[in-house]
């Protein structure tokens, strides 16, 4: 017996191409005790998974953004029409963010940032530990929903900074780069740690990927342009469906 066809009621050559939820390189459960496999599950199948179906719904009517990667998106919001470009900020940057930190984490991470990059954050924070102590500050005291940074900036000869960004921006709608973070929305910490956040930071600690950090830090340098090409290649892919 033949499969019953399922109509497309699209008319054709409507958007195709569907921004895709990354695998996770690792079970739920492998960065227990720190994070918790519900945790994980709800955070990676819920929420990324929710803002790639509200960024890919954003899209559908307009087919001329289907070839841009959600980091390029993300920065060049003003190139996306009106009537999507909220939806667009928030959903473009839920995904792209969250990918970033299902790398940014790992089960056995690196303790320890590597060469040039350890060199520079002495440089530019004193210490490994001042650095630390400054990401953490900065994470718990961001009011409201967002994420903790650290990033290279693309003026000041690559200086170091730790930033915040609120809702799902950025670090490269501000030409930042990058290297490390941790997402403080209550999702992300809320089933184990409840209002703790503090807690949370302190602990991520160890499955924060150094190797990772120092892998973004020593990329070689490209244009913005590129870099964009690049993160968007290795992060995020799109398919047909
Ligand atoms: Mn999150």
């Amino acid at each position: 017996m033949n499969s019953p066809v399922i109509e497309d009621p699209r008319p054709a050559g409507t958007f195709r191409k569907r921004h895709q939820l990354p695998p996770l390189a690792y079970g739920y459960a492998a960065l227990e005790p720190i994070i918790d496999a519900r945790t994980m599950k709800l955070h990676h199948d819920v929420h990324h998974a929710g803002y790639l179906e509200k960024l890919n719904a954003a899209l559908e009517k307009f087919p001329e953004l289907r070839d841009s990667p959600a980091p390029s998106l993300l920065c060049n919001l003003d190139r996306v029409p009106e009537e999507i470009r909220t939806a667009v900020r928030n959903s473009a940057g839920g995904h792209v963010n969250h990918s970033l930190f299902w790398r940014a984490i790992r089960p056995n991470a690196a303790r320890e940032p590597g060469g040039a990059l350890r060199a520079a954050i002495i440089r530019d924070f004193g210490s490994i530990a001042a650095f630390k102590t400054r990401f953490e500050t900065a994470g718990a005291a961001l009011f409201g929903s967002g994420w903790v940074w650290l990033v290279q900036s693309r003026q000041d000869g690559g200086r170091l900074e730790v930033i915040t960004t609120s809702g799902h921006d950025h670090p490269m709608m501000q030409d930042r780069y990058p290297l490390l973070l941790n997402d403080v929305w209550e999702h992300a910490y809320y089933l184990h740690y409840e209002s703790r956040r503090a807690e949370y930071l302190k602990a991520c600690w160890s499955v924060l990927d150094w190797e990772e950090a120092t892998r973004r830090f020593e990329r070689p340098y490209t244009s913005q342009e590129e870099l964009w090409e690049a993160e968007g290649g290795q992060l995020l892919q799109t398919a047909g469906r």
